[in-house]
């Protein structure tokens, strides 16, 4: 065996820690010593033979032995960044939708090939293996997705970022259906160990809660704050690595867990009380106990606020010991540290920051909010007013008591530049106020984000247009220098390389490989859509990823799916706004007339749907049990109609990977003004499947990229709908007026989809004819004619074929990497700084 070197040893020279280095067991990439390295890792980290080893033991092995040669970078990344003494961004999220690690770390530090061969000669499919792998699921949807393709594109370019979140024990809950039914599970991704993270009891923090504040004069006359008593929570970070694609960049995700302070517990263990002080425990550890279920969607609950403080204390204070090991004062601060909140998740940093500055640093109140403002950045990511966070001013007195009088501090201070700008507009001072006033006083957080930042971003043209428009007109009229767009994007890595091996071999087969890090080079497909051979082998590797994607859910849903049919997928959280319910209204219209008159079928589909429902919204768990209840009549058919419908279970960042390369139609069909963007509809035109949607979100800027000819639009504009809003809308009208939509409702209400419960889609019939509120009614008939052109488009399979490579060909802007880099050099400014 090798004789293993101390680990904290720095290296000598740079070329002392290099792939041939002394460790190659640990840092080689060739099959041979990717071999080495995994059966060492099997018998000193697993305990066992190679004979008694486990498919988990060979799993964890093979992530150890990848972890290695990330920990070699990710120690020189470290060292680079802190000698440089670089500014750094920092990404502040409540949410981060990793998915899987060992894929995509084996693309990204080029040793996939060398893995499989090595696991090959030792009798093991490095695919099973791949599978073994819990979904890190710290997220809900897009937003926590965004936040994970952002750490992939800053390691990927070489940016010093870092992200901080939270280590929730339960990411988002694993869903079963039962009987059509949605029903949750508790997601164990820990249970087994997680190979890539490394506490670091060193470095942890602690956090007060509740407490008092005590004012007096000090030293220097002037006045103090103190916050004291309450109680006290250690945070303690647990750190993964993030590898960048064909660079040495391994930058970090350092995730926060809730730990019991051990001297509180101690008060009262001394005390006598054991039994008290085991219990208290419990109540600081629940912390970190799991992630919110909810997308788009602010519940309001206590220990959610205690999340969101939780994890940005321990992060500020952290980028603030970081700065303080090389600086001595404040004032070069914002040029060391960018801050971004994702969303008002993390708002609080405005107050938190203030209060390290000027309560336990000792700056004045103006500089340290000129600090605090030339920090942060914030990023909106919706429009609806159901997900603005407003918290009461009650709780947050009890919670965070000094946090509340700096707001109130920052909120007095901001008004009174309102009233000078604006003099005698008490409506606009009401309007702008960072407090909600009414039958309860409310902190509205974006407000505190706004004011505390100097940069406000939207996620697409049209939201950003729309934020400044409809959501904050007030501060953009006041602040317009503050607001900026940042179009998504999503990580060729993941959503190209990874996930579809086949196109990715295709179009590296013609273009070369330089496609990965720089996305605009898919441009030079475009000619190739007129080229029949390419187009041929282009059509090919759909077919065969819509027979693994048959195969698959054959072997997990037993349903046999035909691979010649159009597959039209919509997977994305359910949410009424998004429309799933429309989609499911035109399959039983299209069943239907199918039923009457097979020959109305222009092509044989298969309808798939993904999502998972908030565990408390009940319409979304209708919808799902409606769609089971529409599938189950519709398959039993199929023979005659050709068409067929499933519901796959678990929607999650592994099941997209395997559902999104083999898609031939991206339904993106939410109501205009309503999705900040969507990244879904990315990830689906990168891979070549034609898009069916509304005026939403980045759909405008998909549809400017490929051209009209290569998108199928339909809907009424977000302007439109206003109007048909302010006009007074009768969903009623509609229904009378279309005799298909007629149909398809009075069947569903009749009970025929749920034979067991006559009345049971009532609530939703009803919601649909008396108000409507995302006017799927409205839209319903644009919507199946667009749907017709789509089958009929699909006849010529040439022609698909052709609109299918332009999707993939425009895809370039769409990489996240073009949105970090917009990031950086206008919101952040930071530097590009290479690992040697
Ligand atoms: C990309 C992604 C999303 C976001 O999908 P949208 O269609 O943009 O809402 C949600 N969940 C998962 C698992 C994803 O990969």
């Amino acid at each position: 065996m090798t004789t293993l070197a101390p680990v904290d040893l720095p290296p000598t020279s740079a070329s002392d820690n290099q792939d041939t280095g002394r460790e190659p067991s640990r840092t080689g990439l060739d099959p041979r010593n990717v071999r080495r390295g995994v059966l060492e890792h099997v018998r000193f980290s697993r305990g066992k033979n190679p004979e008694t080893a486990t498919a988990h033991d060979r799993f964890m092995a093979l992530a150890l032995a990848v972890r290695d040669r990330l920990a070699d970078r990710w120690v020189r990344t470290a060292r680079s960044y802190y000698e440089q003494d670089v500014k750094r961004a920092y990404y502040l999220s409540a949410e981060y939708l990793l998915g899987r690690a060992l894929g995509n770390n084996l693309i990204n530090i080029g040793m996939y090939d060398a893995a499989e061969q090595a696991m090959r000669e030792m009798g093991v499919d490095l695919s099973t293996l791949v599978e073994m792998e819990p979904d890190a699921g710290l997220g809900n949807g897009g937003l926590g997705r965004l936040a994970a393709c952002f750490l992939d594109s800053l390691a990927t370019l070489g940016y010093p970022g870092m992200g901080y979140g939270i280590r929730y024990e339960f990411g988002i809950f694993t869903q079963d259906i039962v009987d059509g039914y949605q029903v949750e599970r508790a997601d164990e991704w820990l249970k087994f160990g997680n190979p890539w993270e490394i506490v670091r009891p060193e470095k942890a923090v602690p956090v007060r809660f509740f407490g008092r504040v005590e004012h007096h004069q000090g030293a220097d006359g002037r006045p103090v704050a103190r916050w004291v008593g309450g109680k006290t929570v250690i945070g303690v970070p647990f750190d993964t690595p993030i590898a960048g694609y064909g660079n040495n960049t391994v930058n970090t995700l350092r995730l926060w867990q809730a730990r019991a302070s051990e001297e509180f517990d101690l008060l009262l263990f001394n005390a006598g009380d054991y039994e008290r002080s085991v219990v208290e425990k419990n109540d600081s550890e629940v912390i970190s106990k799991v992630l919110y279920p909810n997308d788009a969607f602010q519940a309001g609950k206590e220990l959610r606020l205690k999340q969101q403080y939780f994890f940005v204390a321990c992060s500020i204070a952290d980028i603030v010991r970081r700065y303080l090991k090389t600086h001595t004062d404040f004032r070069d601060f914002p040029n060391k540290a960018a801050i971004q909140l994702n969303d008002t998740h993390p708002a609080i940093a405005v107050a938190e920051l203030m209060r390290v500055l000027v309560d336990e640093k000792r700056l004045q109140w103006d500089e340290a909010f000129a600090i605090t403002q030339a920090t942060f950045g914030y990023t909106n990511h919706t429009l609806l007013a159901e997900a603005m966070e407003k918290w009461p001013a009650s709780l947050f007195e009890r919670l965070l008591p000094r946090h509340l009088e700096i707001i109130y501090e920052i909120n007095h201070r901001f008004l009174r530049q309102v009233q000078i700008r604006y003099p005698f507009d008490n409506d606009r001072m009401r309007r702008m106020s960072l407090v909600e006033e009414g039958p309860e006083k409310k902190i509205r957080m974006a407000h505190l984000a706004v004011v505390g930042s100097h940069s406000v971003n939207g996620v697409a043209e049209l939201h950003s247009n729309l934020l400044k428009r409809d959501v904050l007109p007030d501060f953009a009229e006041m602040f317009p220098e503050r607001f900026n767009n940042k179009t998504n994007g999503v990580t060729p890595r993941r959503w190209l390389a990874w996930s579809n091996p086949r196109l990715s071999k295709l179009i590296t087969s013609r273009i070369g490989g330089g496609w990965a890090t720089d996305l605009d080079q898919l441009q030079k497909l475009a000619p190739l859509a007129e080229d029949a051979e390419f187009r041929k082998a282009f059509a090919e590797v759909k077919r065969q990823n819509k027979q693994d994607l048959a195969r698959y859910l054959c072997d997990t849903c037993q349903v046999n799916l035909d691979p010649n049919a159009i597959f039209d997928v919509q997977i994305k959280r359910l949410h009424e706004y998004k429309r799933q319910l429309l989609n499911a209204l035109h399959i039983v219209s299209l069943w239907m007339k199918a039923r009457r008159d097979p020959s109305t079928i222009i092509a044989p589909r298969v309808f798939l749907f993904g999502a998972k429902a908030a565990p408390g919204y009940h319409e979304a768990k209708l919808i799902i049990r409606l769609i089971n209840g529409i599938a189950e009549v519709v398959n039993s058919d199929a023979g005659t109609t050709g068409l067929q419908v499933l519901f796959v279970p678990n929607y999650r960042v592994s099941l997209a990977e395997r559902i999104i390369p083999a898609t031939d139609v991206s339904e993106q069909i939410s109501t205009a003004g309503m999705e900040a963007s969507g990244t879904g509809n990315m990830k689906f035109m990168m891979n070549g499947a034609l898009t069916l949607g509304t005026l939403d979100g980045a759909n405008v800027e998909i549809r400017q990229a490929v051209g009209d000819e290569n998108f199928f639009l339909f809907g009424l504009t977000v302007d439109e709908v206003l109007a048909r809003k302010r006009a007074g809308y009768k969903p009623r009208e509609e229904y009378e007026r279309n005799v298909e939509l007629r149909e398809a409702l009075d069947l569903i209400a009749s009970g025929f989809f749920s034979p067991e419960d006559k009345n049971l889609y009532k609530p939703l019939v009803d919601g649909l004819l008396n108000e409507d509120r995302y006017l799927l009614l409205a839209d319903f008939g644009a919507y199946a004619a667009r749907q017709q052109d789509v089958a009929r488009a699909y006849k010529d399979q040439e022609k698909w074929t052709r609109m299918a490579i332009h999707n993939v060909a425009q895809a370039g802007i769409f990489s996240s990497d073009r949105t970090i880099k917009q990031y950086a050099e206008e919101i952040w400014r930071v530097k590009q700084t290479p690992i040697t």
